[in-house]
């Protein structure tokens, strides 16, 4: 292994620019070249490659988002494209390649280890959670941190007006932010794609709440359920309350990275590289009760992402 190159794709999240780091940190460690490829899988078909050295991602572990740029280029699902990508890895001699994203860059990746002799490894980067062989993924921390401020400042205003809020978090189709946010933060209820729940059900938490004297609500919405609007519209359909809502959107995606999600970014980055100076190829890097771990990509997909319903249970026993 001589040279190393690195992109973070799809969705940013907190963390990556604190991966890239490890990634090329590590590299040049043993004695490897690292070359950081910008805009995703669009910037490698562009050939928009750099080398870089240890200063060159410097002051970026504190930094949000991705300073190699990030993009959405589903024409790279065409083998075609990604011919003309992999040429451009072979001109520069790179033989290792790590691509910092979701599950959308994991199917990149793993199309790309299939057709090429570039040895891949992924690190799961998104704030969803939603990725099978790891606990979880780099992004996830911050974006929870984030949601508990936003929770925390709606109590207040919820408390003085005695509101009942809809708060919609992020998650694609995974309850995982919703639920722990909802735990941390104290809701009265939280509502996933993972456990399916009536309104009546939700609505009559709050009613309990409310009976014992709470001056709010908050519920907890995860997007993958169904919107903010349409839901807080059922209620006051069906039930006659006058519910608020705030939809979080991307100021979930962005901000300094927690410790965790630094400690995380730092030892996969670190991970990474090691798997690929051992010959590894076509893996994801992961943690999984505490240990750095790695599964084939093949395995990821073939995986369902679950949420802990423990945790659900919970929640519902500490929200009476
Ligand atoms: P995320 O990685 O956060 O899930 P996306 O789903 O947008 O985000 O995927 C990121 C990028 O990965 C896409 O824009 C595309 O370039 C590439 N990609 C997604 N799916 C495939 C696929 N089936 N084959 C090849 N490349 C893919």
């Amino acid at each position: 292994m001589k040279k190393i190159a690195v992109l973070t794709s799809g969705g940013d999240a907190p963390g990556m620019n604190a991966t890239v780091r490890a990634v090329v940190r590590t590299a040049i460690f043993n004695g490897i070249e690292a070359y950081g490829i910008f805009q995703g899988y669009k910037g490698m078909l562009e050939g928009k490659i750099k080398k870089l050295e240890c200063g060159d991602v410097g002051n970026i572990i504190n930094r949000g988002g991705t300073f190699l740029g990030s993009a959405r280029f589903p024409e790279f699902a065409n083998p075609d494209v990604r011919k003309g990508a992999i040429q451009n890895l072979k001109n520069l001699g790179i033989d290792g390649l790590v691509v910092v994203g979701g599950d959308g860059s994991y199917r990149g990746a793993m199309a790309l280890s299939r057709e090429m002799d570039i040895k891949t490894i992924g690190i799961p980067g998104t704030i969803d959670n939603d990725i099978c062989g790891t606990d979880f993924t780099i992004g996830f921390d911050t974006a929870l941190n984030t949601i508990i401020d936003a929770i925390d400042k709606i109590r207040d205003t919820a408390s003085s007006h005695e509101r009942v809020f809809v708060i919609e978090v992020m998650g694609r189709n995974a309850g995982d932010l919703a639920l722990v946010a909802g735990i941390a933060g104290g809701s009265e209820s939280i509502i996933i794609p993972e456990k399916k729940e009536s309104l009546e059900d939700v609505i009559s938490r709050v009613r309990q709440a409310e009976a014992r004297g709470k001056k709010h609500s908050i519920i907890i919405l995860a997007e993958g359920v169904m919107s903010a609007p349409e839901l807080s519209e059922m209620i006051k359909k069906d039930y006659g309350i006058n519910v608020k809502y705030a939809i979080l959107g991307h100021i979930q995606r962005g901000g300094t990275p927690s410790a965790m999600d630094r400690l995380l970014a730092s030892r996969l980055g670190n991970y990474a590289v090691q798997l690929l100076i051992a010959g590894e190829s076509g893996r994801a890097v992961g943690i999984q009760n505490n240990r750095l771990v790695s599964s084939r990509f093949e395995d990821v997909f073939e995986d369902e992402h679950t949420v802990d319903l423990d945790m659900y249970e919970v929640s519902k026993q500490l929200s009476i």
